[in-house]
């Protein structure tokens, strides 16, 4: 250990997301279309002792101190605890996101394995609407992965909603009385241009003051702040109540303290979600490439990491993989 990660701005890497499929078992409209996306062939995916190895490096070398699993949806890859239990054995923060639905059968097993934390997506507490988002009919399923999640131990359980106008943002306040109710940090996500079908226009977002002024008329809150590198900001309800997040990212992006680096699930390194340029990594894995070789590669690749994003000038240009591609 003992180098570190630094960009051409001075930002410091310390955080890994790694997409472990591509593929879901859900189709929500923010992300993914309803029909038509070719998954990648078996072949081309990270196997989980390439995964291993790139995230050693990461830890190792360059003192990564949290990783995220992601995807796709990363529970519909097989055998996900054995890829849990060898990357618990390094000295990380050691988290997952996922869509819940399959966490009433999973999440001991994750536990067991050494996962600790777990965000779960949830984009309405209504049946109906939870199934027109989603495309699939689950909402009971993942309500019961919440309680599973939160049996199991993972802590802490963190509740994610990407809020859309006109589609579900009169359920801010219903979100916020859940949480309270069940012990969960609810985050509020910004609706990003990273949509299959490039449907994005800025007036679906809902911003930040609008969510923090709509549940705080109902239950009064205290900004708490954003710790560097973490992409949400924090309120606390005034009454000792919990708190709720907000990931402002379109309309007051972390961009300034990122932290982050993305492996897709076929091993390419981004620096940024909006990136428009890989690295190759798995081809590198595969022809043998030294450790040196790859760490090389990989501080290049963020020494080039831009300032930040560009939503909402003119100039910015979507990047052609979808969120569930690049890995959330
Ligand atoms: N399938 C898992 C899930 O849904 O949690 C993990 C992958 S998903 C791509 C990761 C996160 O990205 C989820 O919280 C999802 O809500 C969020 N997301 C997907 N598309 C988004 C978009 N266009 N804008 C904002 N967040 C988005
Ligand atoms: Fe699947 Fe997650 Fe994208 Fe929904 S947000 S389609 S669950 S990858």
């Amino acid at each position: 250990m003992g180098q570190r990660l630094v960009d051409s701005f001075g930002r410091m890497h310390r955080d890994l997301r790694i997409s472990v499929t591509d593929r879901c078992n859900f189709r929500c409209t923010y992300c993914m279309p309803e029909e038509g996306m070719a998954w990648l062939p078996r072949r081309e995916l990270l196997t989980y002792e390439e995964i291993e190895r790139v995230a050693r490096l990461f830890v190792e070398r360059y003192g990564f101190e949290s990783i995220r699993l992601t995807g796709g949806e990363p529970t519909v890859r097989a055998h996900l605890p054995v890829l849990i239990e060898k990357l618990s054995r390094l000295p990380v923060d050691l988290a997952l996101t996922t869509n819940g639905v399959s966490l009433r059968l999973l999440a001991r097993d994750l536990a067991v394995a050494g996962l600790t934390r777990i965000n779960i997506s949830l984009d309405s507490l209504r049946a109906e609407r939870f199934a027109a988002m989603t495309r699939r009919d689950s909402l009971a399923e993942v309500l019961a992965g919440i309680d599973a999640a939160l049996d199991a131990g993972l802590a802490p359980v963190k509740v994610n909603v990407v809020v859309m106008r006109g589609v579900n943002d009169d359920e801010l306040v219903d979100f916020a009385a859940f949480g309270r109710a069940r012990g969960v940090t609810v985050r509020f996500i910004e609706y990003m241009p990273l949509d299959a079908a490039g449907a994005w226009t800025n007036e679906q977002v809902v911003g930040r003051d609008e969510i923090v002024a709509t549940i705080g008329s109902v239950f009064p809150l205290e900004a708490v702040g954003r710790p560097d590198g973490a992409p949400a900001e924090r309120f606390r309800f005034a009454d000792g109540g919990g708190e709720i997040g907000v990931i402002p990212s379109v309309t007051n992006p972390f961009c300034g303290s990122c932290d982050r680096v993305r492996l897709t699930a076929e091993g390419q390194l981004r620096n940024c979600l909006f990136a428009l340029t890989e690295l190759d990594l798995r081809s590198l894995l595969r022809r043998g490439a030294s450790d040196d070789e790859i760490g090389a590669a990989i501080q290049q690749a963020v020494a080039t990491k831009s300032a930040g994003h560009l939503i909402n000038q003119p100039v910015f240009i979507r990047p052609p993989r979808s969120m569930s591609q690049i890995g959330g």
